[in-house]
């Protein structure tokens, strides 16, 4: 397979030590390559107090809020109409103490599943603490899916409580509710106590504030996340307690969070993503965490930026391009001097737009590669290391990564840093890394061989160490004997000026076994006409040589995606090819 030479046309973004506007939690990356181990890493961490175990939600507030920094702003909640709200670690604490304490006087034990469908307001983080506290397990719930999404999870999850809004609930769960024998509690934010469902705020005022954690295993589950759907019917990925030490570890390393830092992630906490590090990370740091409700507007993103001062964003590619459509220059009219560090997560970054954060911010977007089962970052753009553009960077200390071939009788070679491209997999041992698909188990089974957990990503990694993106297994592309990875073909159509989103899948040919096709968004004020098209197929021709360049582009206003964000090729293969269009529970936008 070809190699994409991003990092030949990219130069590489020098660090420069003496620039830094506070040093990098990790100075050196070798050094804490060869020193890093978990059991330290758990050092950062308070524990359970009298060795009684480790428990997210001690670590995230708890911990902090009978610390100094009990009065920091621990959430600070900016509302979709422009109100704020904001809750000190210690408020935080005493507001979960009344939400486990509620879900005990309603009889939910520890084990039980919580799901939470609600928009990013205080109530969703207080209840996915809350039910970590008293060891439920918690499911957050995308509030934009449909009844049938939710319904299917929950069932599949075992839900015992549901926490939601009144109008959340009539328009989603009401209609179902009879296809949910196991849901006992339904939990209403901002209703009155009436037939079928409780009020949030009955059962918190009536609670105390005061609660003990019981002992935790950090064994013991904790969080229950569903994949985006990418590829196919999204999976149910357990997580347990001991999970928090990689969000530590990570929140520290790849997202370099520093005492007085305003962190903002972007994600959902629907998404594993928001939770993971739109909740937890975060607050394990004792750090501001911003919560915005509002959807994704570029100017409005601006101005709370500045507002709010924020230092750390993280934030993903399809928000990224979707500002850079817009251009440099909107982004001038604010004062982002206080953000130091900017993350991208989620889907690969073309090395277009991780050059275009220089030019806009100031600063490189700093990809980084993990997944639902993997419960935290495992590849990454250190503050400190060298930038090689498209590249998602190297493995955090701790986590061995290596690129793997396949054999017919799943025996596998180790071809590492040879910089051919195989199957990223990562050495199991990490604290986050799921502990299940849930009532799947063979299928959970059989993404481990001898110890390594196959990721279903392909990869190269070279000879510096930093790995390279290439595509989804199952989006790999087999034309005239090359094999074609579709992110460098779309990355090379990206960094055509009028192109703002391109999306390649493999289309059956007689001949070449399948051709490239590629489709494409234009930026606005480009004519999508064959002209644009001629010029878009001799510009991929000229970048990527005949071989791999699209045979054919065609014109879309918008590409399918998942409600995460990610670009669904599986759905514009089934839609060429007329093949079913499988599991679109996850699909948002679906402009033909
Ligand atoms: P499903 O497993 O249901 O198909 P999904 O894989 O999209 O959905 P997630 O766990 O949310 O669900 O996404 C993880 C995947 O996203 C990774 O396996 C990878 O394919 C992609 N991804 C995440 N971050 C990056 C990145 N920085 N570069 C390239 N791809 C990324
Ligand atoms: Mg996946």
């Amino acid at each position: 397979m070809r190699a994409p030479d991003d990092s030949a046309r990219y130069a590489t973004i020098h660090k420069d030590r003496g620039s830094f506007m506070v040093p990098p939690n990790l100075a050196d990356y070798e050094a804490a390559r060869a020193t890093f181990t978990w059991e330290a890493a758990r050092k950062g961490l308070s524990g359970l107090p009298r060795g009684r175990g480790l428990n997210i939600a001690h670590e995230a507030v708890d911990r902090h809020a009978c610390s100094a920094r009990a009065n920091r702003v621990a959430l600070r909640w900016l509302g979709k109409n422009g109100e704020h709200r904001d809750y000190s670690y210690r408020e935080l604490a005493l507001a979960t103490n009344r939400f486990a304490n509620a879900l005990r006087s309603l009889g939910v034990n520890s084990g039980d599943n919580i799901f939470v469908l609600l928009g990013r307001v205080p109530e969703l983080y207080v209840a996915i603490l809350g039910a970590l506290k008293m060891k439920c397990v918690a499911s957050p719930l995308f509030s934009a899916f449909g009844p049938e999404p939710v319904v299917t999870r929950m069932d599949i999850g075992d839900a015992r409580v549901l926490v939601t809004t009144e109008a959340l609930y009539r328009r989603k769960v009401e209609g179902v509710r009879d296809r949910l024998p196991g849901l006992e509690h339904v939990i209403l934010i901002d209703a009155a106590e009436a037939e079928g469902a409780h009020s949030w705020h009955g059962l918190t005022q009536a609670a105390s504030d005061v609660f003990e954690i019981a002992p935790t295993d950090p064994q013991e589950p904790a969080l229950l996340h569903f994949t985006s759907g990418t590829t196919g019917r999204p999976k149910g990925v357990i997580h347990v307690h001991e999970a928090v030490v990689t969000h530590y570890a990570t929140g520290l390393y790849a997202l370099d969070l520093h005492d007085d830092d305003r962190f903002w992630c972007t994600a959902d906490p629907g998404w594993v993503t928001g939770t993971s590090y739109g909740v937890i990370a975060p607050l394990t740091h004792g750090v501001t965490n911003i919560v915005v409700e509002a959807e994704f507007d570029a100017p409005t993103w601006y101005g709370l930026l500045a507002q709010e001062r924020v230092t750390v964003w993280y934030t993903a590619p399809t928000a990224i391009r979707m500002m850079m459509k817009l251009g440099v220059d909107v982004v001038k009219n604010y004062d982002l001097a206080a953000l130091r560090f900017a993350a991208s997560v989620g889907e690969p970054l073309n090395a277009e737009a991780v050059v275009w954060g220089v030019e806009a911010f100031g600063l490189p977007f700093h990809d980084n590669w993990w997944q639902t089962e993997t419960g935290g970052i495992m590849i990454a753009n250190f503050a400190s290391m060298d930038i090689k553009p498209g590249s998602m960077g190297r493995p955090l200390p701790g986590v061995e990564a290596a690129i793997v071939k396949r054999g017919v009788d799943h025996e596998f070679e180790i071809i590492k840093a040879s910089g051919e491209e195989g199957e990223l997999a990562l050495r199991s041992g990490w604290p986050s890394m799921m502990r299940g698909y849930l009532h799947e188990e063979a299928r959970y089974q059989k993404c481990f061989v001898d110890g390594w957990y196959l990721t279903g990503d392909l990869a190269r990694c070279d000879a510096d160490g930093y790995y390279w993106f290439v595509g989804r297994a199952d989006d790999v592309i087999k034309s005239s004997g090359h094999l074609i990875g579709p992110f460098e073909v779309e990355s090379a159509l990206m960094e055509h000026p009028a192109v703002s989103e391109a999306a390649v899948i493999g289309k059956p040919d007689p001949i070449a076994g399948e051709i490239v096709k590629a489709f494409v968004a234009l930026k606005l004020g480009f004519v999508a006409d064959e002209a644009m098209r001629k010029a878009l197929l001799g510009h991929a021709r000229k970048r990527l040589g005949a071989a791999v360049a699209p045979k054919d582009i065609e014109f879309r206003s918008n590409l399918p995606k998942t409600r995460s964000g990610k670009i669904m090729r599986r759905l514009l293969k089934a839609r060429e090819l007329g093949l079913p269009e499988g599991d679109l529970s996850t699909l948002e936008s679906d402009e033909r």
